[in-house]
Protein backbone atom coordinates (compact mmCIF):
# COMPACT_ATOMS: atom_id res chain seq x y z
CA UNK A 1 0.00 0.00 0.00
CA UNK A 2 1.72 3.64 -0.86
CA UNK A 3 1.58 5.95 1.73
CA UNK A 4 -0.69 8.44 2.53
CA UNK A 5 -0.44 11.94 1.33
CA UNK A 6 0.43 14.70 3.81
CA UNK A 7 -2.10 16.51 6.01
CA UNK A 8 -5.17 13.85 5.02
CA UNK A 9 -8.10 15.35 7.06
CA UNK A 10 -9.71 12.86 9.93
CA UNK A 11 -12.87 11.75 10.76
CA UNK A 12 -14.45 12.84 14.09
CA UNK A 13 -15.81 9.93 16.22
CA UNK A 14 -16.76 10.11 19.51
CA UNK A 15 -14.86 13.05 20.16
CA UNK A 16 -11.42 11.86 18.85
CA UNK A 17 -10.03 12.65 15.83
CA UNK A 18 -9.10 10.07 13.67
CA UNK A 19 -7.45 8.99 10.54
CA UNK A 20 -8.19 5.76 8.43
CA UNK A 21 -5.86 3.74 6.35
CA UNK A 22 -7.25 4.89 2.87
CA UNK A 23 -7.59 8.86 1.62
CA UNK A 24 -9.17 10.44 -1.18
CA UNK A 25 -8.18 13.85 -2.95
CA UNK A 26 -10.58 16.44 -3.19
CA UNK A 27 -10.52 17.99 -6.65
CA UNK A 28 -10.86 21.60 -7.35
CA UNK A 29 -13.16 21.73 -10.50
CA UNK A 30 -12.25 24.89 -11.66
CA UNK A 31 -8.52 23.80 -11.78
CA UNK A 32 -8.14 20.01 -11.43
CA UNK A 33 -5.62 20.60 -8.64
CA UNK A 34 -5.93 18.86 -5.50
CA UNK A 35 -7.48 21.26 -3.05
CA UNK A 36 -6.70 18.08 -0.14
CA UNK A 37 -7.42 14.47 1.00
CA UNK A 38 -10.20 13.52 2.82
CA UNK A 39 -10.39 9.99 5.00
CA UNK A 40 -11.93 7.26 3.50
CA UNK A 41 -14.24 5.63 6.05
CA UNK A 42 -15.05 2.31 5.90
CA UNK A 43 -18.07 0.71 6.64
CA UNK A 44 -16.41 0.27 10.65
CA UNK A 45 -15.63 3.49 10.90
CA UNK A 46 -19.69 3.99 10.35
CA UNK A 47 -20.47 1.55 12.76
CA UNK A 48 -18.09 3.27 15.19
CA UNK A 49 -19.61 7.24 14.90
CA UNK A 50 -23.31 5.61 15.05
CA UNK A 51 -22.10 3.62 17.94
CA UNK A 52 -20.78 6.96 19.22
CA UNK A 53 -23.89 8.97 19.15
CA UNK A 54 -26.03 6.42 20.16
CA UNK A 55 -24.14 6.40 23.66
CA UNK A 56 -24.26 10.11 23.86
CA UNK A 57 -27.50 10.12 23.71
CA UNK A 58 -28.72 7.38 25.21
CA UNK A 59 -26.10 8.00 28.12
CA UNK A 60 -25.49 11.78 28.67
CA UNK A 61 -27.37 14.63 29.68
CA UNK A 62 -27.22 16.40 26.00
CA UNK A 63 -30.54 15.47 25.62
CA UNK A 64 -32.38 16.88 28.34
CA UNK A 65 -29.71 20.07 28.92
CA UNK A 66 -31.13 23.08 26.91
CA UNK A 67 -28.71 25.67 27.90
CA UNK A 68 -25.82 23.17 27.48
CA UNK A 69 -26.73 22.99 23.59
CA UNK A 70 -27.70 26.89 23.26
CA UNK A 71 -24.53 27.52 24.45
CA UNK A 72 -22.30 25.09 21.95
CA UNK A 73 -24.21 25.91 18.75
CA UNK A 74 -23.59 29.66 19.82
CA UNK A 75 -20.31 28.53 20.38
CA UNK A 76 -19.96 26.89 17.01
CA UNK A 77 -21.20 30.35 15.36
CA UNK A 78 -18.71 32.00 17.01
CA UNK A 79 -16.27 30.04 15.73
CA UNK A 80 -17.73 29.77 12.33
CA UNK A 81 -17.16 33.81 12.30
CA UNK A 82 -13.87 33.91 13.28
CA UNK A 83 -12.88 31.30 10.89
CA UNK A 84 -14.98 32.52 7.94
CA UNK A 85 -12.73 33.97 5.38
CA UNK A 86 -10.50 30.56 5.59
CA UNK A 87 -13.55 28.44 4.97
CA UNK A 88 -14.49 31.27 2.08
CA UNK A 89 -10.92 30.18 0.53
CA UNK A 90 -11.78 26.76 0.75
CA UNK A 91 -15.39 26.62 -0.27
CA UNK A 92 -14.45 28.78 -3.63
CA UNK A 93 -11.76 25.69 -4.02
CA UNK A 94 -13.63 23.16 -3.43
CA UNK A 95 -16.97 23.54 -4.81
CA UNK A 96 -15.84 26.15 -7.52
CA UNK A 97 -18.27 28.10 -5.70
CA UNK A 98 -18.19 32.09 -6.87
CA UNK A 99 -16.85 34.31 -4.05
CA UNK A 100 -20.13 36.67 -4.53
CA UNK A 101 -22.23 33.36 -3.94
CA UNK A 102 -20.37 32.74 -0.54
CA UNK A 103 -21.42 35.97 0.87
CA UNK A 104 -24.59 34.62 0.38
CA UNK A 105 -25.89 31.11 1.33
CA UNK A 106 -22.70 29.40 -0.27
CA UNK A 107 -21.30 30.72 3.47
CA UNK A 108 -22.00 33.60 5.33
CA UNK A 109 -25.48 33.12 5.47
CA UNK A 110 -25.62 29.27 6.75
CA UNK A 111 -22.75 30.75 9.14
CA UNK A 112 -25.55 34.03 10.45
CA UNK A 113 -28.19 31.42 10.57
CA UNK A 114 -26.88 28.96 13.11
CA UNK A 115 -27.92 32.35 15.75
CA UNK A 116 -31.53 32.04 14.73
CA UNK A 117 -31.60 28.56 15.56
CA UNK A 118 -29.93 29.04 18.78
CA UNK A 119 -32.32 31.78 20.16
CA UNK A 120 -35.10 29.64 18.78
CA UNK A 121 -34.13 26.84 20.29
CA UNK A 122 -33.68 29.30 23.78
CA UNK A 123 -37.22 30.60 22.96
CA UNK A 124 -38.84 26.97 21.75
CA UNK A 125 -41.84 26.07 23.97
CA UNK A 126 -40.92 22.52 24.75
CA UNK A 127 -44.00 21.70 27.25
CA UNK A 128 -47.48 23.04 25.98
CA UNK A 129 -50.30 23.18 28.61
CA UNK A 130 -53.48 21.53 27.46
CA UNK A 131 -55.57 22.26 30.55
CA UNK A 132 -57.89 19.63 32.77
CA UNK A 133 -60.00 17.44 31.25
CA UNK A 134 -62.11 14.22 32.17
CA UNK A 135 -61.68 11.25 29.71
CA UNK A 136 -63.44 7.81 30.67
CA UNK A 137 -64.39 9.17 34.18
CA UNK A 138 -60.79 10.30 35.00
CA UNK A 139 -59.95 13.99 35.26
CA UNK A 140 -56.69 14.77 34.10
CA UNK A 141 -54.08 17.84 33.79
CA UNK A 142 -52.66 16.99 30.10
CA UNK A 143 -49.39 18.86 28.53
CA UNK A 144 -47.60 17.93 25.20
CA UNK A 145 -44.09 17.75 25.38
CA UNK A 146 -41.53 18.19 23.06
CA UNK A 147 -38.22 16.50 23.04
CA UNK A 148 -35.47 15.61 20.30
CA UNK A 149 -35.83 12.34 18.56
CA UNK A 150 -32.49 10.55 18.84
CA UNK A 151 -30.08 10.05 16.68
CA UNK A 152 -30.04 11.78 13.16
CA UNK A 153 -27.86 10.61 10.55
CA UNK A 154 -27.14 13.81 7.89
CA UNK A 155 -26.60 12.80 4.39
CA UNK A 156 -25.39 15.90 2.35
CA UNK A 157 -24.53 16.55 -1.01
CA UNK A 158 -21.78 18.81 -2.78
CA UNK A 159 -23.39 21.85 -4.23
CA UNK A 160 -24.08 24.28 -1.13
CA UNK A 161 -22.37 22.01 1.54
CA UNK A 162 -21.79 24.73 4.12
CA UNK A 163 -25.75 25.68 4.09
CA UNK A 164 -26.63 21.45 4.21
CA UNK A 165 -23.79 20.33 6.44
CA UNK A 166 -24.92 23.77 9.15
CA UNK A 167 -28.81 23.53 8.77
CA UNK A 168 -29.11 19.66 9.62
CA UNK A 169 -25.99 20.01 12.38
CA UNK A 170 -27.35 23.35 13.52
CA UNK A 171 -31.28 22.15 13.86
CA UNK A 172 -30.11 18.89 14.62
CA UNK A 173 -28.24 19.95 18.08
CA UNK A 174 -30.19 22.19 18.93
CA UNK A 175 -33.00 20.52 19.18
CA UNK A 176 -31.05 18.19 21.72
CA UNK A 177 -29.80 15.25 19.29
CA UNK A 178 -26.97 13.32 17.90
CA UNK A 179 -25.52 13.43 15.02
CA UNK A 180 -23.63 11.67 12.31
CA UNK A 181 -22.58 14.01 9.08
CA UNK A 182 -21.94 11.70 6.26
CA UNK A 183 -20.84 14.51 3.54
CA UNK A 184 -20.79 14.17 -0.34
CA UNK A 185 -17.30 12.97 -1.72
CA UNK A 186 -16.98 16.21 -3.63
CA UNK A 187 -16.80 18.22 -0.75
CA UNK A 188 -15.60 16.15 2.17
CA UNK A 189 -13.55 19.49 3.41
CA UNK A 190 -16.07 21.34 3.42
CA UNK A 191 -17.53 19.51 6.17
CA UNK A 192 -13.77 18.15 8.47
CA UNK A 193 -13.15 22.24 8.42
CA UNK A 194 -15.98 21.68 10.84
CA UNK A 195 -13.82 19.38 12.83
CA UNK A 196 -11.01 21.53 14.84
CA UNK A 197 -13.92 24.27 15.19
CA UNK A 198 -16.17 21.72 17.39
CA UNK A 199 -13.36 19.78 19.67
CA UNK A 200 -11.23 23.29 20.08
CA UNK A 201 -13.86 26.02 20.33
CA UNK A 202 -17.15 24.28 21.68
CA UNK A 203 -18.41 22.64 24.56
CA UNK A 204 -20.04 19.39 22.59
CA UNK A 205 -19.30 16.37 24.22
CA UNK A 206 -17.79 13.61 22.55
CA UNK A 207 -20.18 11.58 20.36
CA UNK A 208 -22.58 14.44 20.20
CA UNK A 209 -21.02 15.26 16.43
CA UNK A 210 -19.92 12.95 14.34
CA UNK A 211 -18.56 13.59 11.11
CA UNK A 212 -17.57 10.20 8.44
CA UNK A 213 -16.39 10.69 5.11
CA UNK A 214 -16.22 9.09 2.11
CA UNK A 215 -16.10 7.74 -1.32
CA UNK A 216 -18.25 4.84 -0.69
CA UNK A 217 -22.11 5.60 -0.96
CA UNK A 218 -22.87 2.53 0.91
CA UNK A 219 -21.57 4.46 3.78
CA UNK A 220 -24.70 7.07 3.39
CA UNK A 221 -26.86 3.69 2.96
CA UNK A 222 -25.66 2.00 6.50
CA UNK A 223 -26.66 5.10 8.23
CA UNK A 224 -30.17 4.84 6.45
CA UNK A 225 -30.58 1.23 7.47
CA UNK A 226 -29.30 0.88 10.81
CA UNK A 227 -31.57 1.24 13.35
CA UNK A 228 -29.55 2.66 16.25
CA UNK A 229 -30.17 5.67 13.94
CA UNK A 230 -33.84 7.23 14.65
CA UNK A 231 -33.75 10.12 11.75
CA UNK A 232 -32.35 10.34 8.26
CA UNK A 233 -32.33 13.82 6.81
CA UNK A 234 -31.01 13.69 3.49
CA UNK A 235 -31.06 16.23 0.92
CA UNK A 236 -29.73 14.89 -2.74
CA UNK A 237 -31.00 13.46 -5.42
CA UNK A 238 -34.20 12.05 -5.85
CA UNK A 239 -33.29 8.82 -6.55
CA UNK A 240 -30.61 8.77 -4.09
CA UNK A 241 -33.90 9.95 -1.36
CA UNK A 242 -35.94 7.10 -2.87
CA UNK A 243 -33.46 4.66 -1.72
CA UNK A 244 -32.87 6.20 1.40
CA UNK A 245 -36.72 5.58 2.13
CA UNK A 246 -36.19 1.94 1.06
CA UNK A 247 -33.27 1.30 3.36
CA UNK A 248 -34.40 3.27 6.36
CA UNK A 249 -38.42 1.54 6.08
CA UNK A 250 -37.15 -1.80 8.21
CA UNK A 251 -36.24 0.59 11.10
CA UNK A 252 -39.11 2.86 10.28
CA UNK A 253 -36.83 5.82 11.05
CA UNK A 254 -38.42 9.07 10.30
CA UNK A 255 -37.04 10.15 6.84
CA UNK A 256 -36.82 13.70 6.31
CA UNK A 257 -35.98 14.43 1.99
CA UNK A 258 -34.97 17.21 0.61
CA UNK A 259 -34.44 16.61 -3.30
CA UNK A 260 -34.38 17.69 -7.05
CA UNK A 261 -36.44 20.11 -8.48
CA UNK A 262 -36.98 21.46 -12.06
CA UNK A 263 -39.09 24.93 -11.23
CA UNK A 264 -40.99 26.71 -13.45
CA UNK A 265 -40.66 30.94 -13.39
CA UNK A 266 -44.40 31.99 -14.77
CA UNK A 267 -44.41 35.27 -16.86
CA UNK A 268 -47.98 36.42 -17.19
CA UNK A 269 -49.47 38.77 -20.50
CA UNK A 270 -49.80 41.88 -18.56
CA UNK A 271 -46.31 41.99 -17.39
CA UNK A 272 -45.67 44.27 -19.47
CA UNK A 273 -42.46 46.50 -19.72
CA UNK A 274 -41.58 44.55 -16.77
CA UNK A 275 -40.00 41.47 -18.88
CA UNK A 276 -36.67 42.45 -19.01
CA UNK A 277 -36.91 42.62 -15.22
CA UNK A 278 -38.30 39.18 -15.06
CA UNK A 279 -35.85 37.94 -17.89
CA UNK A 280 -33.05 39.23 -15.75
CA UNK A 281 -34.12 37.23 -12.50
CA UNK A 282 -34.74 34.42 -14.11
CA UNK A 283 -31.45 33.91 -16.42
CA UNK A 284 -29.84 35.14 -13.08
CA UNK A 285 -31.13 32.28 -11.36
CA UNK A 286 -29.33 29.47 -13.62
CA UNK A 287 -26.00 31.17 -13.65
CA UNK A 288 -25.96 30.77 -9.88
CA UNK A 289 -23.72 28.47 -9.12
CA UNK A 290 -23.78 27.30 -12.45
CA UNK A 291 -26.96 26.41 -12.24
CA UNK A 292 -26.15 23.64 -8.94
CA UNK A 293 -28.71 24.75 -7.16
CA UNK A 294 -31.85 22.58 -6.56
CA UNK A 295 -34.26 25.25 -6.53
CA UNK A 296 -33.29 27.13 -9.39
CA UNK A 297 -36.09 28.41 -12.04
CA UNK A 298 -34.75 26.60 -14.90
CA UNK A 299 -37.77 26.53 -16.86
CA UNK A 300 -39.30 29.80 -18.06
CA UNK A 301 -42.92 30.04 -19.26
CA UNK A 302 -43.83 32.87 -21.34
CA UNK A 303 -47.00 34.82 -23.06
CA UNK A 304 -46.30 33.17 -26.46
CA UNK A 305 -46.60 36.71 -28.20
CA UNK A 306 -43.62 37.78 -25.90
CA UNK A 307 -41.54 34.22 -26.51
CA UNK A 308 -38.82 35.76 -28.66
CA UNK A 309 -38.45 38.63 -26.74
CA UNK A 310 -37.86 37.04 -23.87
CA UNK A 311 -35.92 34.21 -25.68
CA UNK A 312 -33.34 37.37 -26.76
CA UNK A 313 -33.67 39.11 -22.78
CA UNK A 314 -32.37 35.73 -21.08
CA UNK A 315 -29.95 35.11 -23.95
CA UNK A 316 -28.59 38.44 -24.28
CA UNK A 317 -28.17 37.96 -20.18
CA UNK A 318 -26.60 34.36 -19.92
CA UNK A 319 -24.06 35.21 -22.94
CA UNK A 320 -23.00 38.52 -20.79
CA UNK A 321 -21.69 36.19 -17.81
CA UNK A 322 -19.64 33.50 -19.05
CA UNK A 323 -18.01 31.13 -16.50
CA UNK A 324 -15.45 32.63 -14.89
CA UNK A 325 -12.75 32.25 -12.06
CA UNK A 326 -14.64 31.77 -8.76
CA UNK A 327 -12.18 33.62 -6.94
CA UNK A 328 -13.07 36.66 -9.15
CA UNK A 329 -14.93 38.93 -7.41
CA UNK A 330 -16.85 39.72 -10.70
CA UNK A 331 -17.92 35.84 -11.47
CA UNK A 332 -20.97 34.77 -11.01
CA UNK A 333 -20.75 31.44 -12.63
CA UNK A 334 -18.27 28.64 -11.84
CA UNK A 335 -17.26 25.48 -13.07
CA UNK A 336 -19.38 22.09 -12.73
CA UNK A 337 -18.17 20.23 -9.72
CA UNK A 338 -16.94 17.31 -11.67
CA UNK A 339 -15.83 15.96 -14.93
CA UNK A 340 -19.13 13.29 -14.64
CA UNK A 341 -21.39 16.20 -13.74
CA UNK A 342 -19.94 17.64 -16.62
CA UNK A 343 -20.46 14.85 -18.99
CA UNK A 344 -23.87 14.46 -16.87
CA UNK A 345 -24.97 18.38 -18.30
CA UNK A 346 -23.39 17.86 -21.68
CA UNK A 347 -25.95 14.40 -22.19
CA UNK A 348 -29.03 16.58 -21.36
CA UNK A 349 -27.66 19.27 -24.73
CA UNK A 350 -27.07 16.37 -26.91
CA UNK A 351 -30.66 15.75 -26.10
CA UNK A 352 -32.27 18.84 -26.41
CA UNK A 353 -31.12 19.05 -29.93
CA UNK A 354 -32.10 14.90 -30.78
CA UNK A 355 -35.75 16.19 -29.20
CA UNK A 356 -35.72 19.01 -31.71
CA UNK A 357 -34.60 21.92 -29.38
CA UNK A 358 -31.89 25.33 -30.74
CA UNK A 359 -29.55 26.99 -28.40
CA UNK A 360 -30.66 30.87 -28.11
CA UNK A 361 -26.81 31.16 -26.60
CA UNK A 362 -24.40 28.56 -25.23
CA UNK A 363 -24.64 24.74 -25.75
CA UNK A 364 -20.93 23.74 -25.85
CA UNK A 365 -18.10 23.90 -23.54
CA UNK A 366 -16.02 27.33 -23.36
CA UNK A 367 -12.75 27.14 -24.60
CA UNK A 368 -10.72 26.54 -20.92
CA UNK A 369 -7.70 24.32 -20.94
CA UNK A 370 -8.53 23.11 -17.14
CA UNK A 371 -11.54 22.55 -15.00
CA UNK A 372 -14.99 21.84 -15.89
CA UNK A 373 -17.25 23.91 -17.42
CA UNK A 374 -20.69 24.10 -19.34
CA UNK A 375 -21.68 27.86 -21.58
CA UNK A 376 -24.82 29.23 -20.12
CA UNK A 377 -27.37 27.76 -22.26
CA UNK A 378 -30.70 28.71 -23.51
CA UNK A 379 -32.71 26.13 -24.52
CA UNK A 380 -35.85 26.88 -27.40
CA UNK A 381 -38.50 25.53 -29.68
CA UNK A 382 -39.10 22.68 -26.92
CA UNK A 383 -42.60 22.02 -25.42
CA UNK A 384 -42.27 20.54 -21.73
CA UNK A 385 -43.08 17.29 -22.70
CA UNK A 386 -39.80 16.69 -23.59
CA UNK A 387 -37.06 15.01 -21.11
CA UNK A 388 -35.10 18.19 -21.25
CA UNK A 389 -37.88 20.34 -20.02
CA UNK A 390 -39.09 17.78 -17.34
CA UNK A 391 -35.53 16.48 -15.68
CA UNK A 392 -33.46 17.97 -13.55
CA UNK A 393 -30.02 19.12 -15.77
CA UNK A 394 -28.17 20.81 -12.68
CA UNK A 395 -26.45 22.54 -14.90
CA UNK A 396 -26.64 26.58 -16.41
CA UNK A 397 -29.49 25.26 -18.96
CA UNK A 398 -32.82 27.36 -18.98
CA UNK A 399 -35.48 26.06 -21.52
CA UNK A 400 -38.02 28.83 -22.88
CA UNK A 401 -41.65 27.52 -23.06
CA UNK A 402 -44.54 29.52 -24.55
CA UNK A 403 -47.71 29.84 -23.20
CA UNK A 404 -51.13 30.65 -23.25
CA UNK A 405 -52.90 32.55 -20.42
CA UNK A 406 -52.82 31.94 -16.85
CA UNK A 407 -54.77 28.35 -16.45
CA UNK A 408 -52.31 27.26 -19.40
CA UNK A 409 -49.02 28.21 -17.59
CA UNK A 410 -50.13 27.22 -14.30
CA UNK A 411 -50.97 23.45 -16.23
CA UNK A 412 -47.22 23.76 -17.33
CA UNK A 413 -45.99 24.35 -14.08
CA UNK A 414 -47.75 21.81 -12.71
CA UNK A 415 -47.10 18.95 -15.22
CA UNK A 416 -43.24 18.10 -13.29
CA UNK A 417 -42.32 15.05 -10.74
CA UNK A 418 -40.87 17.85 -9.09
CA UNK A 419 -42.67 20.69 -6.45
CA UNK A 420 -39.54 22.30 -4.79
CA UNK A 421 -39.69 26.24 -6.07
CA UNK A 422 -41.77 28.80 -8.68
CA UNK A 423 -41.58 31.96 -10.07
CA UNK A 424 -44.46 34.45 -11.06
CA UNK A 425 -44.06 37.46 -12.38
CA UNK A 426 -46.80 40.30 -13.37
CA UNK A 427 -47.91 43.68 -13.87
CA UNK A 428 -50.94 43.07 -11.21
CA UNK A 429 -49.89 41.59 -8.01
CA UNK A 430 -52.91 39.85 -6.40
CA UNK A 431 -53.31 38.13 -9.95
CA UNK A 432 -49.83 37.39 -9.66
CA UNK A 433 -50.14 35.85 -5.84
CA UNK A 434 -53.60 34.27 -7.64
CA UNK A 435 -51.43 32.42 -9.90
CA UNK A 436 -48.24 31.83 -7.15
CA UNK A 437 -51.20 30.07 -4.81
CA UNK A 438 -52.07 27.81 -7.70
CA UNK A 439 -48.21 26.22 -8.11
CA UNK A 440 -47.84 23.28 -6.36
CA UNK A 441 -44.44 23.49 -4.91
CA UNK A 442 -42.87 24.24 -1.26
CA UNK A 443 -41.44 27.61 -2.12
CA UNK A 444 -42.45 30.78 -4.47
CA UNK A 445 -41.31 33.91 -5.22
CA UNK A 446 -43.95 36.81 -6.58
CA UNK A 447 -42.26 39.46 -8.52
CA UNK A 448 -38.59 38.78 -7.48
CA UNK A 449 -39.51 38.58 -3.64
CA UNK A 450 -37.39 36.06 -1.63
CA UNK A 451 -38.70 33.04 0.58
CA UNK A 452 -35.17 32.07 1.48
CA UNK A 453 -34.25 33.07 5.28
CA UNK A 454 -33.47 30.78 8.63
CA UNK A 455 -37.37 31.24 9.52
CA UNK A 456 -38.57 29.90 6.43
CA UNK A 457 -39.54 26.37 5.87
CA UNK A 458 -37.66 24.97 2.40
CA UNK A 459 -38.82 21.61 1.30
CA UNK A 460 -40.54 20.60 -1.85
CA UNK A 461 -44.13 18.81 -3.13
CA UNK A 462 -44.24 15.55 -4.85
CA UNK A 463 -40.92 13.87 -6.13
CA UNK A 464 -38.86 17.30 -4.54
CA UNK A 465 -39.19 15.95 -0.91
CA UNK A 466 -40.54 15.08 2.56
CA UNK A 467 -40.77 17.74 5.08
CA UNK A 468 -38.97 21.11 5.59
CA UNK A 469 -35.63 22.41 6.38
CA UNK A 470 -34.78 25.70 8.15
CA UNK A 471 -37.85 27.77 10.46
CA UNK A 472 -40.12 26.03 13.46
CA UNK A 473 -41.08 23.80 10.92
CA UNK A 474 -37.53 23.03 9.81
CA UNK A 475 -36.75 22.72 13.74
CA UNK A 476 -39.66 20.39 14.64
CA UNK A 477 -38.69 18.02 12.03
CA UNK A 478 -35.81 16.73 14.67
CA UNK A 479 -38.39 16.43 17.52
CA UNK A 480 -40.52 13.28 18.63
CA UNK A 481 -44.09 14.29 20.66
CA UNK A 482 -44.82 13.34 23.69
CA UNK A 483 -48.54 13.56 25.19
CA UNK A 484 -48.72 13.50 28.92
CA UNK A 485 -52.02 13.23 31.12
CA UNK A 486 -51.22 13.24 34.69
CA UNK A 487 -54.39 12.17 37.10
CA UNK A 488 -56.30 15.06 39.40
P1 LIG B 1 -26.65 12.40 -4.59
O1 LIG B 1 -28.04 11.99 -4.33
O2 LIG B 1 -25.86 11.68 -5.59
O3 LIG B 1 -25.80 12.33 -3.24
C1 LIG B 1 -26.20 13.01 -2.06
C2 LIG B 1 -25.58 12.32 -0.87
O4 LIG B 1 -26.12 11.01 -0.77
C3 LIG B 1 -24.07 12.15 -0.94
O5 LIG B 1 -23.53 12.34 0.35
C4 LIG B 1 -23.92 10.70 -1.38
O6 LIG B 1 -22.70 10.10 -0.98
C5 LIG B 1 -25.08 10.05 -0.64
N1 LIG B 1 -25.55 8.79 -1.23
C6 LIG B 1 -25.39 8.33 -2.49
N2 LIG B 1 -26.00 7.15 -2.64
C7 LIG B 1 -26.56 6.84 -1.46
C8 LIG B 1 -27.36 5.77 -0.99
N3 LIG B 1 -27.69 4.74 -1.79
N4 LIG B 1 -27.80 5.81 0.28
C9 LIG B 1 -27.52 6.84 1.08
N5 LIG B 1 -26.75 7.89 0.71
C10 LIG B 1 -26.28 7.89 -0.55
O7 LIG B 1 -26.74 13.95 -4.92
P2 LIG B 1 -25.56 14.93 -5.36
O8 LIG B 1 -25.19 14.62 -6.77
O9 LIG B 1 -24.50 14.94 -4.30
O10 LIG B 1 -26.32 16.35 -5.28
C11 LIG B 1 -27.12 16.83 -6.31
C12 LIG B 1 -28.59 16.56 -6.05
O11 LIG B 1 -28.97 17.09 -4.79
C13 LIG B 1 -29.50 17.22 -7.05
O12 LIG B 1 -30.52 16.35 -7.44
C14 LIG B 1 -30.11 18.39 -6.27
O13 LIG B 1 -31.35 18.82 -6.74
C15 LIG B 1 -30.19 17.81 -4.91
N6 LIG B 1 -30.26 18.87 -3.90
C16 LIG B 1 -31.44 19.11 -3.27
C17 LIG B 1 -31.53 20.13 -2.36
C18 LIG B 1 -32.83 20.44 -1.65
O14 LIG B 1 -32.79 21.06 -0.62
N7 LIG B 1 -33.97 20.01 -2.14
C19 LIG B 1 -30.43 20.92 -2.05
C20 LIG B 1 -29.25 20.66 -2.71
C21 LIG B 1 -29.17 19.61 -3.64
Amino acid sequence: MSPLPEGVSPLLINGEVRHTDAAFPSVNPATEQVVGWASDASAADMDQAIAAARTAFDTTGWATDHALRVRCVRQLHAALQRHREELRELTIDEVGAPRSLTRMAQLDMPIDDLAWVADHAENYAWDRDMGESTSMGIRSFRRIHREPIGVVGAITPWNFPHQLNLAKIGAGLAAGNTVVLKPAPDSPLCATALIGLITDETDLPPGVVNIVTGTDHELGAILSRDPRVDMVSFTGSTATGRSVMREASDSLKRVFLELGGKSACIVLDDIGEGLPLACMYTAVAVLTHAGQGCALTTRLIVPRDRYQEAVALVAETMAANPPGDPHDRRTFCGPIISERQRDRVEGYLRLALTEGGDFATGGGRPDRDKGFWIEPTVITGLSNEARTAREEIFGPVLVVIPHDGDDDAVRIANDSPYGLSGAVHGGDVPRARAVAARLRTGTVSVNGGIWFGPDMPFGGYKSSGLGREMGTLGFEEYLETKSVGEAL
